[in-house]
């Protein structure tokens, strides 16, 4: 064996997932070596220059919190910060950022060139080096070996990548980037399951032929950013998105197009996401509809090239030129790059155990879009995962497998090891049973004592997260014990709306009530709360927010919380290969099947599994005697 091409990791792709991965290993000691097709293209955005969004910005947070980089690298390249979903409950506020997309990838170089641990190769995997189902190494293109204990998978949508544009047809695994041949032939050959999925994505328009004139501007709210602990200094300078809308004349130009369109006519068999459908599946799906929205939004601040967000097609390319002239703002826009469709393999997640290691070829992880999701932010989140579990592994350290109830990101992998999908899966807040739970707000309060103990998160973040999570119990201690008479507050519960005291009250009490807004109590009694003055200004903000959350939402954070202590219960019952499934005859037919694939670990897992009911769990639960 060869001692400079061996690494205790590799991971083969420098995609999102691949990225955090190598990040997460190299940072926690062991030797990474990256293999990837274009060093210069780590972490490109194959679409959507944005990161976060429902649910999707929890995942990032909650990166950040344990001390992965996606957050850190977003504010580095945040062209426009937004807080969505902010006019309904903080469960479901969610921050979104609109990235440069050439900075992300570069930013994203640089934090990875400065790690000593992290050795690169340009080039392709085409096999991995197997003994005797353990994986030890991977052989390039040109025949190089290199060997590691442990393999992370990361290939993206490229294994077998198939692009279409109308009816022309291209192998690739993203426009102008070769697809991934071997890999997938070779895993099949070790008895791993395979499918196929699609995903879409839309034109890109020159920006100065864009009559702005005519389009909404949607502006960010700066001073905002994703991570808890980087403070980004150097900002770039903020870009507005734009709003603007299809018409009758453009829905008529595009169904001209129909009879070219590889969706309908046969060619593209695989299921691409439901929630991100493109423009012709939206006239089909929603016929009544004679108006879409559509968004422009900026790719960089050194670039022209603008993303049609709403308008994902794989239709041939003069038909999108015609359909899009009919758009208002856009009747002289110049197409960059036409939009496209692109099928890919990916593997059966219930063929992974929850530390995305493979439960076929030893210390194989797997990673990314190639485990069937979709989105930077869940193959950042697996990525995560596979690197501190690839560590782990070769260091004989349990693996991290985050609850439902402590994080998205293990609602994400428990859903993925135990349901397996059937299209592509993106995170939603509706995933999560305890979604006030897993706020954006608090993802550090969730996450960064264990990011800590597992040596990602760095000391001086673990100290800001305590002074700040002690600030909040300080100050929340104090509104429990400072009462206030009715005339001294009166007046201001009435001006907004919120029945007069008429006796003396618990602060907490009264900023508890929905209509009493904290940051209006603060500005009106600001001599109240003595700790305020000891908030130093950076945490200031982020005290305030998680003070007033966790007033207003008591009741139903506390009943989440008492919900997730049942469920934990039925997680603590543990079952992996104690029983003989085929032999149970009292289970049905298709929970025999299912709890023989998935083998899973604790009865809380076995209740999720679909197909089986609670009658089988039942069962089991009589079998253990319980
Ligand atoms: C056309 C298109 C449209 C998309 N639309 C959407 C969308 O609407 N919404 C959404 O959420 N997501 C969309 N995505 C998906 C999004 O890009 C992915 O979810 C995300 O990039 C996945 O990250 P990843 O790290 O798993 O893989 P990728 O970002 O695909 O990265 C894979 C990396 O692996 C490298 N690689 C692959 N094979 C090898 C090999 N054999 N050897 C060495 N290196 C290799 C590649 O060069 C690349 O750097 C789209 C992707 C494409 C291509």
């Amino acid at each position: 064996m060869i001692n400079n091409r061996k690494y205790d990791i590799i991971v083969v792709g420098g995609g999102h997932a691949g990225c955090e991965a190598a990040s997460a290993s190299a940072k926690l000691g062991s030797k990474v070596l990256l293999i990837t097709m274009d060093i210069n293209r780590v972490a490109q955005m194959s679409c959507n220059p944005a990161v976060g969004g429902i649910a999707k910005g929890q995942i990032v947070r909650e990166i950040d919190a344990l001390g992965g980089m996606m957050g850190k690298i977003t504010d580095m390249s945040s062209l426009q910060f937004r807080m969505l979903n902010r006019s309904k409950g903080p469960a479901m506020w969610s921050p979104r950022a609109q990235c440069d997309k050439i900075k992300f990838s570069e930013n994203w170089r640089i934090e990875l060139q400065a790690n000593q641990n992290i050795s690169f190769w340009q080039g392709t995997a085409v096999e991995l080096l197997v003994d005797n189902q353990k994986i030890c190494g991977v052989k390039t293109e040109i025949g190089i070996e290199f060997y590691a204990e442990a393999v992370i998978l990361t290939n993206g949508t490229f294994l077998n990548g198939l692009m279409h544009f109308g009816q022309n047809k291209m192998g690739g695994g993203r426009i102008s980037e070769p697809a991934s041949f071997g890999i997938t032939e070779q895993l099949i050959g070790l008895g791993f399951t395979v499918g196929r999925m699609k995903t879409g994505t839309p034109p890109r328009l020159d920006k100065r032929t864009i009559d702005f004139t005519q389009l909404e501007e949607q502006r960010g709210e700066p001073g905002n950013q994703f991570s808890y602990y980087y403070s980004s200094k150097k900002l770039l300078s903020p870009l507005n998105c734009h709003i603007t809308y299809t018409n009758e004349k453009v829905h008529s130009e595009l169904e001209k197009g129909f009879k070219f369109s590889p969706m309908f006519d046969g060619t593209i068999k695989s299921l691409g996401p439901r929630y991100c459908p493109s423009i012709e599946t939206k006239l089909i799906i929603f016929s009544e509809k004679n108006v879409h929205q559509l968004y422009l939004e900026p790719e960089g601040e050194d670039t022209i090239e603008y993303y049609l967000n709403g308008f994902s097609t794989s239709l041939p390319f003069e038909v999108q030129e015609a359909a899009i002239k009919f758009i208002p703002g856009l009747e002289n826009a110049r197409i960059v790059r036409p939009g496209y469709a692109i099928e890919y393999d990916f593997f059966d997640p219930t063929q992974l155990h929850h530390s995305l290691e493979s439960k076929i070829v030893d210390s194989l992880f797997l990673a990314g879009q190639l485990n069937g999701t979709t989105g930077y932010e869940e193959a950042g989140a697996q990525g995560l995962i596979a690197g501190i579990n690839a560590h782990h592994k070769i260091n004989k350290i349990d693996p991290l497998v985050l609850s439902r109830n402590q994080a998205y990101i293990g609602v994400l992998i428990d859903d993925l090891v135990t349901k397996g999908v059937d299209e592509p899966y993106r995170m939603f807040t509706s995933r999560a049973e305890f979604r006030l739970i897993l706020r954006q707000d608090n993802a550090d309060d969730r996450l960064s004592p264990l990011g800590y103990e597992l040596g990602l998160l760095p000391e001086v973040f673990y100290n800001r997260y305590k002074e700040k999570s002690e600030l909040i119990e300080k100050i929340l201690n104090q509104l429990s014990v400072i009462s206030v008479r009715p005339e001294f507050i009166n007046d201001f519960l009435l001006e907004f709306e919120s029945a007069p005291l008429k006796q003396k009250t618990k602060l907490y009490n009264i900023l508890s009530r929905p209509q009493v807004d904290f940051q209006q109590f603060l500005l009106r009694f600001p001599d109240v709360l003595k700790k305020l003055e000891s908030i130093p200004a950076d945490l200031y903000k982020e005290v305030i927010e998680s003070v007033e959350i966790r007033i207003k939402y008591a009741g139903y954070i506390n009943r989440e919380f008492s919900a997730a202590d049942k469920l934990k219960r039925l997680e603590n019952i543990k079952i992996e290969n104690k029983f003989d499934y085929d032999a149970i005859l009292s289970l049905s037919t298709e929970a025999r099947e299912k709890l023989k694939k998935i083998n899973p670990k604790t009865i809380g897992q076995a209740h999720r599994i679909p197909g089986v009911s609670p009658n089988d769990i039942n069962v089991l639960l009589v079998l253990m005697g319980r």
